[in-house]
């Protein structure tokens, strides 16, 4: 290190917390900027006579990213985080009644996609094989940035033709399943980036391959320890956090970059933005924004339950009779879907400390339009999904939802710009389509500042709770 900078960080949500962990502990003073008055950003807690729910991301992914983020500040993750791997990945409910379980034991769920397509064994197994293939070389480029002049190293042409980012998600999956029902339980994942499996590039199917090869995690006492031991490691590193913070003014001044928070003019050497890259560009340092292509939004219903219920396992899905036009409406008309698929997260399947003793929590996420075309359509259709929703529950778990509640919280499109400051209320960023992946997704450092960062799910590498923890380290090594 050649100089002690002083480096604030605006914004702390996942990836500015493990920014200021790694700046930290690499000997820089950090300072935290972070407008509402607790740390976390999307991976936030509601706490509600005695339940606790996590209003975001629910699945951990890829633990090997996690678990470098405290090695890399000298500590083990186990030290900080209590990981429990889920036998059951998840469950897939269809809507003629049929439902794939998928296992943490291969085999299983080997056995269970058999029932459903004939001959799909040797086609699972290939599949797996050539997306490890693709997780084994994306996997350390998601510690790099690419510029667009990447593109002209002869290194990354062949880079392109064993990614063949021109292959859809969904393309990808169609050439090992015959069936809509595998080819769906395959690319889901795409919803989770906001974007459509018929447009998100196929390199993405590293998802699928990490969630039945790596599995799938929880945190035990609720995803939002994982911010929080972020937020422990950083203090004790030295890093200072301000909470109630907004940061509305960011401006280089000679060889620094002056920070106005709270109407306080503050002087970094460096500063790192965590907050939604669309909104710092557009907001805080005041520049135009491209005619970008925003993700999905989701409407999200949280219930504290009275009592324990059967049949839904930690993370289920329900897909809708027409899929092709559930994407379509989210994605091309921009409306609510009428039969929409959606989620439904049951934590407390495997952790019953995040509610009182005996009860449930359902989360329920609904993929919606963002707002980039105009308000949502949410409000005046909530009605009819939540009947539409309650009722699909109740073929499962077999009884009715609405007497069992004791504690609800709802989240709009229009929150995450209210509460997040992401624009157009786009829950995962900027989508991840082919133009906007890669080489092709903004960059973490300044064009024009030398002095200025960016680390979140709308810069490279990308969104997703282990990818922006990878993209923290991109900021430290430019930085370094
Ligand atoms: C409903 C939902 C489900 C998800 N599911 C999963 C999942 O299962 N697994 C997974 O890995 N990922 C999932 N994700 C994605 C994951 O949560 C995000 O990619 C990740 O949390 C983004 O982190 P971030 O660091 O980019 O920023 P954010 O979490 O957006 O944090 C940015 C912070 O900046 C603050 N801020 C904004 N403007 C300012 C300002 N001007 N001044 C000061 N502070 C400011 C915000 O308040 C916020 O705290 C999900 C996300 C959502 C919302």
């Amino acid at each position: 290190m050649s100089k002690k900078y002083h480096i604030a960080i605006i914004g702390a949500g996942v990836g500015g917390l493990a920014t200021a962990c790694r700046l930290a502990h690499c000997g820089y003073h950090v300072e935290v900027f972070e407008k509402l008055p607790e740390c976390g950003g999307r991976a936030h807690l509601i706490e509600d006579r005695g339940f606790k729910f996590d209003t975001g991301p629910s699945f951990v992914l890829m633990p090997d990213f996690f678990r470098e983020v405290y090695e890399f500040c000298g500590e083990r993750l186990d030290d900080h985080l209590k990981l429990k791997v889920l036998d059951v990945n998840y469950k897939i409910f269809y809507p003629d009644g049929e439902a794939l379980t998928v296992y943490r034991d291969l085999e299983k769920s080997a056995q269970e996609l058999e029932r459903i397509e004939k001959g799909s064994i040797p086609q699972y197994y290939a599949f797996l094989k050539y997306t490890g293939n693709i997780y084994k070389t994306v996997e350390p480029l998601l510690y790099q940035c690419f510029s667009l002049r990447s593109l002209l190293d002869i290194k990354n042409w062949a880079l392109l033709g064993k990614l063949k980012p021109w292959l859809s998600y969904w393309e990808l999956a169609s050439r090992y399943f015959k069936s809509e029902k595998l080819r769906y339980a395959f690319t889901f994942e795409a919803m989770f980036m906001g974007v459509s499996p018929f447009k998100a590039p196929s390199f993405y199917s590293i998802i699928t391959y990490t969630d039945h090869v790596q599995k799938i995690a929880h945190p035990m006492g609720g995803m939002a320890e994982i911010p929080k031991s972020l937020e422990r490691l950083a203090v004790k590193k030295g890093a200072r956090f301000y909470y109630n913070a907004e940061v509305t003014h960011v401006e280089p001044k000679n060889d620094q970059v002056s920070v106005t928070v709270n109407n306080e003019e503050k002087i970094f050497d460096k500063v790192v933005f965590n907050a939604d890259y669309c909104h710092s560009r557009a907001d805080v340092l005041k520049r135009n924004l491209p005619d970008y292509t925003y993700s999905c939004s989701v409407y999200l219903i949280y219930l504290g339950l009275k009592k324990k219920v059967k049949g839904l396992e930690h993370h289920n899905l329900f897909f809708a009779k027409d899929l092709r036009r559930n994407l379509r409406e989210i994605f091309a008309d921009n409306v609510t879907p009428d039969d929409p698929s959606f989620y439904i997260h049951v934590p407390t399947v495997t952790d019953p400390s995040l509610a009182p003793e005996g009860k449930d929590i359902l989360y329920i996420l609904i993929p919606v339009a963002n707002l980039k075309n105009g308000p949502s359509d949410v409000p005046a259709k909530e009605n009819a999904i939540r009947q539409l929703v309650f009722g699909k529950i109740r073929e499962i778990i077999g009884e009715d939802v609405d007497p069992l509640i004791e504690a609800e919280h709802k989240f709009y499109p229009e929150d995450f710009i209210t509460r997040y400051n992401i624009k157009c209320g786009a829950t995962f960023g900027l989508a991840h389509n082919l133009m906007q992946s890669a080489f092709f997704r903004p960059v973490n450092f300044d064009q024009k500042s030398k002095n200025i960062f960016y680390v979140g799910a709308s810069t490279q590498p990308g969104g997703g709770l282990p990818v922006v923890i990878a993209g923290s380290r991109i900021v430290t090594d430019l930085i370094k």
